[in-house]
């Protein structure tokens, strides 16, 4: 059997209540966050978390042609973890750092200096569970969901610690649907 780990994606301050990209209620998925930080990490198992860490001027920008206000740009306020989000020692996955390249998925992501990218580090870290937590439900949660299936991991998404942005309304509710239709469990 292998080991279980938690990845929290993008609780950035630019995807919380005040910033460029603000998510819903976005700050509220913090102190059910910190709870399941502080029982994985209590137990030895690994605590990770994702960031946007795009350059200026990033493919994803409407400035660039892209669909979103400029967001997570490496070094500025919206790029770092909301300040509530205190964690026991942690790992740190960057992703979206290219100009030309976007990613929503963690799976699209490095670990922090260095060319090491999740599912290698999962592998090395004897990972095969993930429980998935953060923002937003409906885009970059989705898409590490799906990777993490990909890979093979049992996933579960944990339901009181994400949120959407529900461009449509129902967005979150179908990104839910089609994660347990491909085999997440949500709890
Ligand atoms: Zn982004």
């Amino acid at each position: 059997m292998g080991r279980e780990a938690l990845i929290i994606v993008d609780v950035q301050n630019d995807f919380c209540p005040g910033g460029a990209l603000a998510v819903d209620e976005g700050d509220q998925v913090i102190p059910v966050i910190r709870q399941w930080a502080e029982q994985f990490a209590s137990q030895d198992k690994d605590v990770i978390t994702t960031q946007d860490a795009h350059p200026p001027h990033h493919i994803s920008f409407r400035e660039s042609g892209g669909p979103w206000p400029s967001h997570c740009v490496k070094g500025t306020w919206g790029f770092w973890l909301h300040a509530d989000l205190t964690l026991p020692k942690h790992f740190t996955i960057f992703k979206g750092y290219l100009p030309d390249v976007d990613a929503y998925s963690g799976f699209e992501g490095t670990l922090a200096g260095s060319n090491l990218n999740l599912n290698d580090f999962l592998h090395q870290r004897k990972v095969d569970t993930v429980y998935i937590a953060g923002l937003a439900t409906d885009y970059c949660v989705r898409a590490t969901v799906l990777d993490a299936l990909k890979q093979g991991l049992a996933t579960t998404v944990l339901i009181d610690a994400v949120r959407g942005v529900n461009v449509h309304p129902e967005d979150s509710q179908h990104a839910l649907d089609e994660m347990r239709r491909l085999g997440a469990h949500v709890k």
